[in-house]
């Protein structure tokens, strides 16, 4: 249990500490400000205000994934909300083009060429159409797809499906379908290879148009491009039909609140430490923001955008690339900022606690099924 003293009280009852202490003396408990409290203290003083006190008391801020559905459903309530950019994900069939695909996009929209920019990989980055901009995750496959939603991470809004104009529906096209129909993530489907003679983007569509996806001229709602990821052609139409796709689905968030956000890929760097490229999904992540990532926690010490350049900030459906965390912390985790870095110390080493526990447990049992499987 994180211990609970006046000044926290005080500060989950919007009251200063040293009424607390006295509201406390008053009852008969003799403390100071920083003295942990216990249940029976926390209690007498939360009835004292009745103002829901008990339910915040007992609310368990080491449970950041719950911490984390709160802040979210909060922010689809806020009135402060604003448009967010898509984050769109690359699925389809082995060599049907999705790493071409996200190269192009990478080396034509998101300039590498810029002065003093070094294009760095942190898992996903932006391309900006007509100063819109759309986020790509760069892990193409089902795999992390999978790996996220395993986890409870919803990220993706949109998914290209890659199908080659040349090879048609094969079985990893049917895979990425589910793993779509079942996040409930619209698919916008990108017939690709169109360059190549034996292209045949009408026998292609028939194909799909059995998994229910029905092109507009079909009487249907799916988007479809021919695209050629190797010569570009129509991929500017692709990044067009995501952002239609995206003001049809009116993604908001509310920039204004604390972050929240998701771990795509995190490594140990040998000079900066722990280093986790993550997505802002509400609110705005500052440097110097105290965080909980995972069983992790720390700072915002230096945060680096996808073109390698320090940001300040980092608003809705940004990639950052950030420092400062005591560990790496796993793709997936759920990050959460806190008031203070004395909470998030608290939780993140409450949380790490946990998980070691979880594993002695899990390494107990494995031994025991080992015992029975060998008697
Ligand atoms: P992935 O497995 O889906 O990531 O597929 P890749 O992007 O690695 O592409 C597989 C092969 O198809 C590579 O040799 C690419 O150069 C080629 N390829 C990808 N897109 C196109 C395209 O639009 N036209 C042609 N002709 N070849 C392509
Ligand atoms: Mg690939």
């Amino acid at each position: 249990e994180v211990g609970m003293n006046a000044q926290d009280l005080g500060k989950l009852l919007h009251r200063e500490p040293a009424e607390i202490v006295k509201k406390l003396f008053m009852l008969g408990v003799m403390t100071n400000q920083n003295q942990s409290l216990d249940k029976d203290a926390i209690e007498l003083v939360a009835a004292e205000y009745n103002i829901n006190a008990k339910e915040k008391v007992h609310e368990d801020i080491s449970d950041i994934d719950t911490l984390y559905d709160k802040r979210m459903a909060a922010s689809k309530k806020s009135k402060h909300q604003t448009k967010r950019p898509p984050v769109v994900t690359i699925m389809g069939h082995v060599d049907h083009g999705k790493t071409t695909l996200l190269d192009r996009l990478r080396h034509t929209h998101v300039s590498a060429h810029e002065a003093g920019g070094i294009t760095q990989k942190i898992g996903a980055y932006q391309v900006r159409v007509d100063n819109k901009p759309i986020t790509f995750l760069d892990t193409p496959g089902h795999a992390a797809f999978s790996n996220m939603r395993e986890r409870g991470a919803e990220i993706t809004d949109i998914v290209v499906l890659v199908v080659a104009a040349d090879d048609g529906v094969m079985p990893q096209t049917v895979e990425a379908i589910d793993h779509a129909k079942s996040a409930k993530v619209p698919i916008i489907v990108a017939i690709n290879k169109m360059d190549v003679p034996g292209a045949n983007p009408e026998h292609v569509t028939e194909q799909l148009m059995k998994y229910n996806l029905i092109p507009e001229n079909y009487g249907g709602d799916t988007i479809f491009v021919n695209i050629s990821a190797k010569t570009g052609e129509n991929v500017d139409e692709l990044l067009q039909m995501i952002l239609l796709q995206a003001d049809v689905m009116e993604l908001q968030a509310d920039p204004t609140q604390k972050a929240i956000g998701t771990v795509i890929e995190a490594r140990l760097s040998r000079g900066r430490g722990p280093v986790a490229d993550l997505l802002v999904q509400q609110g705005t992540l500052k440097v110097g923001d105290p965080i909980v990532v995972g069983n992790r926690f720390g700072r915002v010490r230096v945060m680096t955008n996808d073109r390698g350049r320090q940001v300040e900030k980092a608003t809705p459906s940004m990639p950052v690339e950030i420092t400062g965390l005591n560990d790496v912390p796993e793709s997936a985790d759920k990050i959460v900022v806190f008031d203070d870095e004395k909470t998030a110390r608290s939780v993140g080493e409450q949380r790490a606690q946990q998980a070691l526990q979880q594993s002695r447990e899990n390494v107990k049992h494995v031994t025991l099924d080992n015992l029975f499987d060998t008697m």
